[in-house]
Order: C-alpha cells, then structure tokens, then sequence
C-alpha cells in the first residue's frame, strides 16, 4: 500500500486524494490548521511546516511527497526531500514562490514577460515605477495568493499609497513592479511531466479574475494553432529546464495575439478543476501517476467545459445538478469572505449546448454577471 504525503491541506489535496482512491492510494496531509479540509478524507499531521517533529512525523509515513500549497518553505521541502522523495522537486518550487526569480526565468527561457523591476525601498519604487511606467502593479515577491498583496499603481502620484500599503514587506518578502497588461484576455496551460520526462497538456482555458480572485474557466479556449503551440512550447521549456515532475499550470496573458508569462502554480491549479469531468484523466490523476512513476494518462478532452468558483460561500446546488452535464464540488469549507469554498462544472459536447446551460445556472443563481463573459466568448 503505497502513501502519498501531502503539504498542505486545502480542496486541491482534497480532490487529490479523492482522484487517487480508485487508484488504491492511501494519504497522509500536513497543514498547520486541524480542520484544513482535506482531513476529512485523509489522517493528518497537525504542525508547523518547519517544525521538525511534525516534519519527522511526516516523512516517517509516507512513501512519496507532493505539494497542495506552493508556500511551504522551501527550506522544508529540502529537508524531506533529503529524506523521502519529494515531487516537483523542491528547486523547481523556490523558483515558483518568488515572482522576482520565475520572471527571471521566464526571460531567459525567451518566454516573454510584462516589464518588471525589483524593489526593496521607497527610492527603488521610485526609480521602478519610473522604468516601468505607469499603469503597473506593485506586488510581494513571495506568499502572495489570489490576488493578495498586490497595489494598482494608476499614476506615479500614487508612490506613497503603495508604499504605505506594501512597504512594510520590502524587507521581508520582498517586492516587484510589474507592468500592468491591458489584455485581451487570460489563459493557462495545464500541464504535467513524467519522471521519464514525458510531457502531456490539457487542451489550453481561458480564465476570467474577479478582485485578482478566478471566476471562470472555459475549455478549450478559443485560440488559433499557433497561439496554442507557443503556450504549449512555454510550458514545455520551463517543465524542461526546472526538471519539473508532476503537474503545474502556467498563466498567460494575451495581448494583440503576444503571449506574456504572469507565473507558473507549482500544482494542480483551479484553472485545471474542470479535467475532473471534461477530460479523459483529471489534472489530480495525472499528478498523482506523475509523482508515483506510473504512466500518464491520457488529457484529451470530452466536449466543452467551464468551470465557475464559488468564492464566499455555497449558493444552491439544484439548479447545476439539474443541468445534464452539470457537476457539483463542495470543499467542506465554512464560509468566509473571498475564500474559495467550492466550484461547479457545467459540461456539454457543443458551444451553444454549454452556453445555454450557463445562462440557465446563472439566472437561477442570481449569478449572471459571472456566467455572461463566459457565454459571450461561446457566442463570439
Ligand atoms: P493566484 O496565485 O491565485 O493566481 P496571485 O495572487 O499569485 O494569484 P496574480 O496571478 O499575479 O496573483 O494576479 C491575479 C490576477 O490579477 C491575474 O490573474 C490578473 O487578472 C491580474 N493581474 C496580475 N498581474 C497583472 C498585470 N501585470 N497586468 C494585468 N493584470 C494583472
Ligand atoms: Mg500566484
Ligand atoms: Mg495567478
């Protein structure tokens, strides 16, 4: 009986051990909070991810580790990894936690990247919004999520608000402007690499934020085959050069048909939650076969799928299960606000036939403004 370790233990390591009981896998999670949400389906180790009890505790087990939640120290991941084997490597994951090193990379890979320049005090700010010009985006290079620890810039005027909001972190997490990207629209690549070095992705999705927060997903996204080929070549090449093993996502702004990097998610990513029906093996699968040296399966996808979030709390769930293709997911989480509790996905074998059912969802919902991008695009 093989034993997956798990760091952190929010609903991506819920719907990975969830993917993974067909397989005949048992989990062990770790997180600092005892009612992280994936305890309800697998024991847990409660502790600090650098208590080295709780570590020891850990690693004595399981068989394998992966990750639910890029911020564990990267110090940690280096630990186990000296002890057990660890997946995507714990290198691969330093460079992911801090923006300033992934956009590094980025460049050096000739992925291209929104302008960007690292700041660590009020001068620096200065000199970078100068270089970067304005409208941009002060950001933490480190521990930032959906959206949090971010400041829109609109004018140089606006220094000392930012400053004020963020400068604090200078020092401890550290900061980055960035250009702000006035994009058509936003996609990911959902991609996972074998321990062979086998490399697959899903079919490219198109994702609409709210408040920095995914709203949205729809695959495939409408793209030509060249856009499609570059994002997937991004992927590629970043998978290569990290020696990356599992799955990741890496989101991509596009603008006047140019395709600029905003970062890559060491992990299964939400923008992928949709494989889960609509393809013929999910990303938490993939993932887990991936880190186990099992083979790949499979990710072509079955129709059109799109995924809405639900943020805050669970609206009803009748009027998506109602729908044909309609698939419900609640994390088991209390509500709060802004916090990601559950998503549904509505899948059909045509783009009106999704369409129509997003337009009855959103209205029963009350939920329109969320479901109406989506459905403009399968309209277009
Ligand atoms: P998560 O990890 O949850 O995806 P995050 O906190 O790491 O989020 P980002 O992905 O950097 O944050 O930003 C969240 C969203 O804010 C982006 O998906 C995009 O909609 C918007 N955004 C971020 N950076 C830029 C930018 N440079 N230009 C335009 N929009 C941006
Ligand atoms: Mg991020
Ligand atoms: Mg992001």
């Amino acid at each position: 009986m093989t034993t997956v370790g798990i760091l952190g233990g929010g609903q991506l390591a819920r719907m990975m051990a969830l993917a993974g009981a067909p397989l005949g896998l048992r989990f062990l999670v770790m997180d600092t909070a005892a009612d992280a949400c994936a305890g309800q389906f697998a024991p847990m180790v409660v502790g600090d991810y650098r208590d080295e009890a709780a570590l020891t505790e850990f690693a004595s087990r399981v068989d394998v580790a992966t990750f639910d939640f890029e911020n564990v120290p990267a110090e940690s991941a280096e630990w186990l990894a000296g002890r057990i084997p660890v997946f995507p490597n714990p290198r691969a994951l330093a460079m992911a936690q801090d923006r300033l090193a992934e956009k590094t990379l980025f460049r050096e890979l000739d992925i291209p990247v929104p302008a960007f320049a690292a700041v660590d005090s009020r001068a620096a700010l200065q000199a970078a919004i100068a270089e970067v010009g304005t409208p941009c985006i002060l950001k933490t290079r480190r521990l930032g999520y959906d959206g949090k620890g971010q400041f829109r810039i609109k004018s140089p005027a606006d220094l000392d608000a930012a400053w004020d909001a963020l400068g604090a972190q200078a020092t401890t997490v550290g900061l980055i402007v960035e250009g702000f990207v006035a994009f058509e629209r936003e996609l990911s690549v959902v991609a996972v690499r074998s321990r062979e070095g086998e490399f697959r992705t899903w079919p490219l999705t198109e994702n609409w934020h709210v408040d920095g927060v995914l709203s949205a997903s729809l695959a495939p996204a409408t793209a030509d085959d060249a856009l499609i080929a570059r994002a997937v070549d991004h992927a590629r090449k970043l998978a290569e050069a990290l020696d990356y093993v599992g799955v990741f996502a890496l989101e991509l702004f596009c603008r006047d048909g140019e395709l600029l990097a905003n970062e890559l998610a060491p992990r299964v990513h939400n923008s992928g939650h949709w494989t889960l029906e609509g393809s013929e093996t999910s990303q938490f699968q993939n993932h887990l076969r991936a880190v186990l040296g099992l083979p790949l399966g499979d990710t072509r996808m079955l129709g059109q799928a799109c995924m809405l979030n639900w943020i805050g709390a669970m609206p009803d769930a009748l009027p998506v299960l109602d729908e044909p293709g309609g698939h419900w997911h609640d994390y088991g989480k209390s509500p709060r606000v802004g916090r990601k509790v559950g998503h549904a996905t509505l899948r059909a074998d045509t783009q009106e036939v999704l369409a129509e059912a997003l337009q009855r969802v959103g209205v029963a919902l009350g939920r329109e403004a969320q479901v109406a991008p989506v459905i403009e695009r399968l309209r277009g």
